[in-house]
């Protein structure tokens, strides 16, 4: 039998192939994981029985060859939730809690303890479930279209304390699903974004994740044309929309929400500096029938 010291090393070793600067951080998690321990190294001559140590190192060299360690773990944390993660539903990234801040702090100044909030393309729900989790009165819809990503989102929910979330199936480019809600408070969205060349030039990490959930056509904008132009009036006027984009879409986010009506736009920055998201008042008054 090998000792814990001896296998962290060997993981370790086996993730510095990815990831040099990451390596101690993926070897802990997956040790944390297998052993079910939240300090494995505090012991590190403890045997490992040679059927675990063998299922660890299987783990390790997948994520030597580039599988995400989100999938390989199963779950990821985001606003200081649980969420369940693998192959088809994208990962929730820390740069996302920016635009549930932003939410957060529009429901903050407006006086909004229980708006109506609709989550598009909400994948593994981290977004619907954080902003839940802190306004529990509120009337949150999460929709999404893929098979797979509705089984997390289902799933994510429930283990998070958020079964009243409605979860609606559907396509947010149809105008159906536009049609079935309206008088939204806010209208909140973390779409596909990436362009035809960032789709090229993917991590390997990121090429396991869902295309459907990371391209947004060739110039990566297509669903906040498309989505801006099909929801505006399923929002109620002086209602919010909020957006979540890639590095350098600012102003091209920004000028397609006001070419359909929307006011005062606010950009934020993530944790990294980059411009991330955008909120804006919606002044379209007319009631638009379709
Ligand atoms: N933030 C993701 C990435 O950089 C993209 C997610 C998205 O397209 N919404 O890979």
């Amino acid at each position: 039998m090998v000792s814990r010291a001896e296998l962290f090393a060997e993981v370790r070793r086996l993730a510095a192939v990815r990831d040099e600067e990451t390596a101690d951080f993926d070897a802990n998690c997956i040790l944390q994981d297998l052993l079910g321990e939240k300090n494995p190294m505090f012991s590190p001559k403890e045997p490992v029985p040679d059927e675990k140590a063998a299922e660890i190192l299987a783990l390790a060299r997948k994520r030597s060859k580039g599988f995400p360690l989100q999938y390989l773990l199963g779950q990821w944390e985001f606003w200081g939730c649980n969420f369940k993660v693998g192959e088809g539903v994208l990962i929730p990234r820390p740069d996302t809690e920016t635009l549930v801040e932003q939410v957060l702090d529009i429901c903050r100044r407006e006086g909004l303890t229980a708006p109506k909030i609709a989550d598009l393309c909400s994948g593994s729900g981290c977004i619907a479930v954080a902003l839940k989790k802190e306004l529990p009165q509120a009337d949150v819809y999460a929709v999404e279209l893929s098979e797979k990503a509705l089984g997390y989102l289902r799933q994510n929910t429930q283990l998070n304390g958020c079964g009243d979330i409605h979860i609606i199936e559907g396509d947010v480019l149809g105008r159906d699903t536009a049609r079935s809600l309206t008088g939204l408070d806010i209208l909140v969205s973390n779409p596909p974004y990436l362009t035809a060349q960032d789709m090229s030039e993917l991590q390997t990490e990121v090429q396991h994740e869902p295309a459907t959930a990371l391209f947004g056509g060739e110039d990566g904008l297509d669903f906040y044309r498309a989505m801006t132009e099909l929801w505006k009036s399923s929002i109620k006027s002086g209602g919010f929309i909020a957006y979540e984009f890639g590095m350098g879409q600012h102003d091209a986010v920004k000028a397609i929400l006001e070419e359909n009506g929307f006011t005062d736009v606010e950009l934020r920055r993530d944790g990294g500096g980059i411009i991330r998201t955008a909120a804006a008042v919606n002044q379209n008054y007319a009631a638009i029938t379709f």
